[in-house]
């Protein structure tokens, strides 16, 4: 692949889209970003995990050719900068990729150092770590730019239960689902104007004229756009994934009470898109009611819409009625939290982004600079990102066998130090702590 400086392809199959489903080989190219921070220790792991898994599964039939990808530090260091054009380029051509964590600049310093984390107001050796090859001009958050510039407009997050996690709700094992949010409209679109702003008065003048409301004059204004095209091409993946996971329902989360025509319009073109591309295997709760006497078809999925007030105290009291979620933006954004909370999720939340052609899974948590090279943090997040990976591919077998390892090495109490610590906290006394690389060997040992 001789249009690329510093990516080298390795051998193995490219992934290719064909009507409207990716196109796998037994040996495609998987492009892997290593992250800053702890990244250097998760990422190693999840790539040990995810072939052994690979290998089990398949009897060495199938495998991952891993291609590295480079951004943040290691960005700076192979391109001199953080956000290479030719690491998006690859990710585009190859489709499907998973990283690590990246540093963010978030204070108003002019400088960050992509060791440590640590901010600055001067180029050259980092104050804080006293690395000189780090430290570089702030910038906008890499893994939003990623997102723009790669259209993955679903954030996609599956929130589960592990059987020996100290959790909250009392429910927490009846947690299983799958939310997608909406990740370039409503908020996240960014149309917010100052209070005074021409933008923000002018609006205000043409509110007043074309409907007589007056909105106060010191009012700052956001525009929260939401559309028919990024509703339905949003809810078309969350179908498109209960069909792949066998999954019972779809629902479909809004203020609409409120908003009509934002909010409501989502839960409108959401049932639109289900009837117009997934008709024949959906039922909506009125069908269920009205004409099926309150009894479920057999493979059918149950298209269903929630209030988003009441879904966040449904999701506590009857969490196990809900197994796919769709969500405008700023809904899925509080949802997200709030659902991995219910699970005690610490540390182990995985997610991904996705349009329709090109998905980058990812570790959700930061790069926790303190930790970095230590071989003690949780690498469970961007380990359970991988098993949505696989899921991804179609290569269930090797995800069910990591989740089994997972789910058995929780059970076990061979941990990291942040879930030992919590375990101990609860009165467990078999607990025994685990490095990062440790926790890796415990989940493949159990396979
Ligand atoms: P952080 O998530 O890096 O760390 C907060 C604390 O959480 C850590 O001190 C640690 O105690 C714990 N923690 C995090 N990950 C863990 C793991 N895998 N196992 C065990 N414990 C874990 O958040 P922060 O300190 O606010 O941010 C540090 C940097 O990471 C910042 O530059 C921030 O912008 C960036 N960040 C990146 C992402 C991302 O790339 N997805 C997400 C959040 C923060």
């Amino acid at each position: 692949m001789s249009q690329f400086k510093e990516v080298k392809i390795p051998d193995g199959d490219l992934i290719t889209y064909c009507d409207g489903a990716l196109v796998i080989g037994d040996h495609p190219v998987i492009g892997v970003l290593r992250g800053d921070g702890i990244g250097l220790d998760i990422t190693p792991v999840m790539r040990k995990v995810v072939d052994a898994a690979v290998t089990r599964a398949f009897g060495g039939a199938r495998a991952i050719a891993w291609c590295p990808l480079y951004a943040g530090l290691e960005g700076l260091q192979h391109y001199g900068s953080e956000f290479p054009d030719e690491t998006v380029e690859a990710i585009r051509l190859l489709r499907i990729a998973i990283k690590g964590p990246f540093t963010t600049p978030i204070g108003e310093e002019t400088h960050v150092c992509l060791h440590c984390a640590h901010q600055q107001y001067h180029a050259g050796g980092c104050d804080k770590c006293g690395k000189d090859d780090g430290v570089t001009a702030r910038f906008r958050s890499i893994n939003v730019r990623f997102r723009q510039h790669l259209d993955l407009f679903a954030c996609v997050r599956p929130i589960m239960y592990f059987e020996g996690v100290p959790a909250p709700n009392k429910y927490a094992d009846k947690v299983d689902f799958m939310i997608f949010r909406e990740n370039t409209e409503d908020v996240y679109a960014g149309h917010d104007f100052e209070r005074g702003s021409e933008v923000a008065l002018a609006i205000i003048e043409l509110i007043k004229a074309k409907t007589g409301r007056q909105i106060r004059l010191d009012s700052g204004i956001g525009v929260k756009p939401i559309s028919e095209f990024g509703t339905k091409r949003l809810v078309r993946k969350a179908l498109d994934w209960a069909v792949a996971q066998k999954l019972p329902s779809v629902t479909l989360v809004h203020k609409g009470n409120i908003m009509k025509f934002t909010e409501g319009s989502f839960a409108k073109w959401g049932y639109e898109l289900a009837k117009e591309e997934f008709g024949d295997i959906t039922v909506t709760e009125k069908e269920l009611w009205d004409d099926l006497g309150g009894k479920m078809p057999a493979g059918k999925i149950l298209m269903k819409d929630r209030i988003a007030d009441s879904i966040f105290q449904q999701i506590q009291t009857r969490p196990d009625e809900y197994s796919v979620l769709a969500l405008p933006n700023l809904n899925g954004d509080y949802m997200s939290d709030a659902a991995i909370a219910l699970v005690g999720g610490l540390g182990l939340g995985p997610g991904a982004n996705m349009s329709d052609e090109v998905a980058l899974f990812e570790a959700t948590h930061g790069t926790a600079p303190k930790y970095t090279g230590l071989d003690k943090v949780n690498p469970g997040s961007i380990i359970l990102s991988a098993v949505m990976m696989l899921n991804h591919m179609g290569w269930n077998a090797a995800a069910d066998l990591i989740l089994k390892g997972i789910r058995q090495a929780i059970k076990d109490a061979r941990v990291t130090y942040d879930l030992a610590r919590l375990m101990e906290r609860e009165g467990r006394k078999d607990v025994k702590e685990l490095s990062c690389s440790g926790f890796g060997d415990a989940i493949i040992e159990r396979m």
